[in-house]
């Protein structure tokens, strides 16, 4: 019986540690912790397009899609400037389906499902009135997120902690399963509150994102700034699932000298 005992914590043990990764190479502020993920890729994006469809008809339906297309054409002009830096974190990702979509409504809001899949609210870009610099922070930290499959490492955290959410690669061929998995990646995506950890390599990697993408990395310093300011007068929809305090701040401060060499390189020959 101890044998069996014994045979089996080995086979856990290295069941478990086959979990561990990275999602992403390093970059050069040197994100390089490894994650545990359990839960299947496939599952998490199955669940995301889902999830992504259903927010885009349900806006439609509200007739708030993409109804200022000024601001979505300039949304889609960040977006593909910032998709060929990606492969400096990940070789497979500018070949993801990415996509943005601008829905009207006033919440300071904005995120990035697994996959790539990009909303912006109205209410962020016109309040806190976003320049393309400011814009391009918060949709590198998003797609960060993505890159690095947060959702889907907090997903697997709590599947091994055996909590709420079954979630088995049979499960995926279950009927009605894909509802499930939309329900998965929405509550992974904008329900949950990120980690400070998770915060931190969001915060490094999107904020180099931007930077070689040719946007002023310093914009990420004033938008959390900006955020923090309004946020003493009302509720911010984007700080409840992206906590933020003054010490990150500071670290973001020191990231954006670092990549600020990537930002002027990526200009020279412009002006
Ligand atoms: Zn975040």
């Amino acid at each position: 019986m101890r044998i069996y005992n014994y045979l089996l914590l080995t086979f856990l043990t290295i069941f478990l540690t086959g979990c561990l990764s990275t999602t992403t190479q390093s970059g050069a502020l040197g994100v390089n912790r490894s994650q545990f993920m359990m839960v299947p890729a496939s599952a998490m994006e199955e669940g995301a397009n889902e999830a992504y469809k259903k927010v885009l008809s349900d806006a439609k339906k509200e007739d708030t899609l993409n109804k200022d297309v000024k601001t979505l054409q300039r949304l889609k002009t960040i977006m593909n400037n910032i998709i060929p830096q990606t492969a400096v974190f990940r070789q497979d990702a500018p070949r993801w389906n990415w996509e943005v979509n601008l829905i009207n409504e006033d919440t300071l809001n904005a995120w990035c499902m697994p996959g790539g899949k990009i909303v912006f609210y109205s209410g962020i870009i016109d309040r806190l009135d976003l320049d393309d610099d400011e814009i391009a922070a918060i949709m590198g930290h998003e797609m960060a997120h993505a890159l690095r499959e947060h959702s889907r490492e907090r997903a697997s955290q709590d599947e091994l902690r055996n909590l709420t959410l079954a979630i088995t690669q049979e499960l995926i061929g279950a009927p009605g399963a894909v509802m499930q998995l939309a329900d998965i990646a929405t509550y992974y995506t904008f329900s949950l509150p990120y980690s400070r950890e998770h915060e931190r390599e969001a915060d490094r990697i999107g904020v180099e994102l931007a930077a070689r993408a040719g946007y002023n990395p310093n914009s990420s310093v004033k938008v959390w700034e900006k955020m923090g300011e309004i946020s003493t007068s009302e509720p911010i929809e984007l700080l409840s699932t992206h906590p933020s305090n003054q010490s990150r701040i500071n670290s973001l401060k020191e990231d954006a000298k670092k990549v600020y060499v990537f930002y002027e390189r990526a200009n020279e020959g412009k002006k």
